[in-house]
């Protein structure tokens, strides 16, 4: 009967949710929604959110503004009355559906079947027992003992069924999965991002490792790009409510999800550097690497001039060693090309990893298709707003871009990038045997300018 609820309960949300997408390809809101949207205070510099409740996680929530945009904020950020008001908006939810429910029932089915071998067989043992003792004419007290015993198995499977029993409507049906992955030491994924501090930081709780970063590496960036959008990097606010989140507790999930069929949108993994890892396919589905888009450090820049990677940043292991380069969105750690004990790298499965001789699984990047992860081995929440796919991992970060996306330069092949100051890159880039230049500065308010000089020596600027 519950499996038929929650298919049944799947199944309406499948219909609700792809008849939102269908009336709104770009997100769920324009910008003539904004009155209509809530606005939400934090606890901290009075900031504001404006847009609507959207999902919960954990103490995280979702919220969704114009445009498709999405924050994940924790519960404890927000003000008291907006507090009150998130979670009102969860028990509807939790009313409305099982949802979590859904995704803990196969693990409890497992768990059924092992209470059953264990207590039904103490069971059968203890009455074999006791049938032999009447056989044999013993004790009434020995015989009564292996009876009692016999019961008594009987009722902890109960009550183990009853313990197991998914929660209804707390929203935290996660935790209840029994993962058998033991949950991540902080000081153990700190101590892979210690190395590139104090240009990110770190905190966590007993959810999240979070990492919060500027988007821009500590190695230079953009030599080497044969198939060039135009697009430059500039600092990015990957901070506050906008960092980075790594599960500390990784889940398996039931079928791994393909990063030839999913994630095309956002990250799939954060390297230890603040810089995120996006699929190895861009959004059109090409490797990047193979079609020249990408530069010596396997990164380049997005529709935002938000610098990140899609191949892996193996240079990371000269300062990293053997400790991991990146941290996949679902909890497993992302090692270079030899295992952690320094050791020849170990076959890998199609989800570019394998279980490590603690028990514990990783990925590897190396530097072929589909160089850091294959299939998301860890459960991930993916975006409900855009379908596979681009159906990105949720809670992440996200760019905020300054100035319109760029078209590509054909043949252009990057020769040259720059930094005369902390606040300012200079970028070369030759066409047949004439070059041109992208010089570029900002404020520390945010204001940028920038001078475009072509291969003909024509010179254009730009603020924004
Ligand atoms: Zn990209
Ligand atoms: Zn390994």
């Amino acid at each position: 009967m519950r499996k038929f609820i929650s298919t049944f309960l799947t199944l309406i949300f499948t219909i609700a949710f792809n008849s939102l997408l269908i009336a709104h390809p770009e997100g769920h809101y324009k910008k003539s929604d904004l009155p209509s949207l809530h606005q939400w205070n934090l606890n901290c510099n009075n900031q504001q959110v404006i847009g609507n409740f959207m999902m919960q996680r954990n103490d995280l929530i979702l919220i969704e503004g114009i445009e498709g945009k999405i924050w994940s904020i924790k519960l404890n950020e927000l003000d008291k009355a907006d507090k009150a008001y998130a979670n009102a908006e969860i028990e509807k939810i939790n009313r409305l559906n099982g949802f979590n429910n859904l995704q803990t029932e196969s693990k409890n089915s497992n768990n059924y079947f092992i209470y059953l071998l264990i207590f039904g067989g103490l069971a059968l043992i203890f009455y074999g027992l006791s049938y032999y003792a009447a056989q044999k004419n013993l004790n009434t007290n020995v015989r009564l003992t292996f009876s009692s015993l016999s019961v008594f198995a009987i009722i902890l499977f109960f009550i183990s069924c009853k313990k197991d029993t998914p929660n209804n409507g707390n929203g935290n049906g996660n935790n209840v999965v029994t993962t058998g992955i033991p949950k991540t030491s902080t000081s153990f994924i700190d101590s892979a991002f210690t190395p590139y501090k104090p240009k990110i930081s770190t905190n966590w709780d007993t959810t999240y490792f979070y990492v919060s970063s500027t988007g821009i590496p500590n190695h230079n960036m953009m030599v080497g790009i044969s198939s060039w959008q135009q697009q430059v990097p500039i600092p990015q606010n990957y901070t506050g409510t906008n960092h980075w989140s790594i599960p500390l507790q990784p889940v398996y999930a039931t079928t791994p999800m393909s990063t030839k069929t999913n994630f095309m949108k956002g990250a799939v993994a954060i390297a230890v550097n603040g810089i995120p890892i996006f699929n190895a396919l861009n959004n059109r589905g090409e490797d990047s690497y193979l079609i020249g888009e990408l530069d010596q450090w396997g990164g380049h820049c997005g529709k935002g001039d938000d610098y990140h990677y899609h191949a892996a940043p193996l240079s990371l292991s000269t300062t990293s060693g053997l400790k991991p380069i990146a941290f996949a969105l679902d909890g497993f750690a992302v090692y270079g090309t030899k295992e952690p004990d320094g050791t020849n790298m170990q076959t890998l499965d199609t989800c570019h990893g394998h279980i490590y001789n603690n028990g514990v699984y990783h990925y590897h990047g190396t530097t072929n298709y589909p160089y850091v992860v294959g299939a998301m081995k860890g459960k991930v929440v993916t975006d409900p707003t855009t379908p596979a796919p681009e159906n990105q991992i949720l809670p992440q970060a996200f760019a905020h871009p300054i100035r319109p996306a760029t078209s590509p330069l054909r043949n252009a092949v990057i020769t040259a990038f720059t930094a005369p100051s902390s606040s300012a890159y200079n970028l070369t880039y030759q066409l047949g045997n004439r070059f041109g230049h992208v010089n570029y500065n900002w404020t520390t308010n945010g204001v940028y300018h920038f001078e475009f000089i072509d291969t003909a020596g024509v010179t254009t600027t730009a603020n924004y």
